[in-house]
């Protein structure tokens, strides 16, 4: 069955999410695909994977994902997040984080976690 999933990468995590919905296209393109403005623009311009922007993260993207979660409507989370820069919206990371944790959903945040996911998901769908 199709899941939502959103797509979030900061800045410097950009060509690595980019890079891993490339390699990962089949996949993906059974899916609902969403993320914060920046993102889901550099991703569907280099996969032509179709993908829903809401804002920028800095300007409530992050907080947007976080509703979303919040009214049932995202079912996996795909969050390359930059451990070694300081972030304006910090704040709104960890609120997304947080409602992710609350409503039980699988949060990635970094390509490991996010090939484990997809692998299980792949798999329920055979
Ligand atoms: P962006 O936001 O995709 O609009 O760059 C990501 C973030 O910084 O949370």
């Amino acid at each position: 069955m199709a899941k939502r999933i959103a797509l979030i990468a900061h800045d410097n995590m950009k060509p690595t999410i980019i890079e891993w919905c490339d390699k990962n296209k089949e996949i993906l393109s059974h899916h609902f695909l969403c993320g914060t403005g920046t993102t889901a623009k550099k991703i569907n311009q280099a996969t032509n994977l179709p993908v829903k922007a809401y804002l920028s993260g800095p300007l409530g993207g992050d907080q947007q994902i976080g509703a979303k979660v919040a009214g049932g409507e995202i079912d996996i989370i795909i969050f390359f997040s930059d451990p070694l820069t300081a972030m304006p919206h910090d704040p709104d990371v960890k609120a997304l984080l947080r409602i992710a944790q609350v409503y039980d959903i699988p949060i990635a945040n970094n390509k490991a976690t996010a090939d484990c996911i997809l692998k299980a998901l792949d798999q329920i769908e055979q």
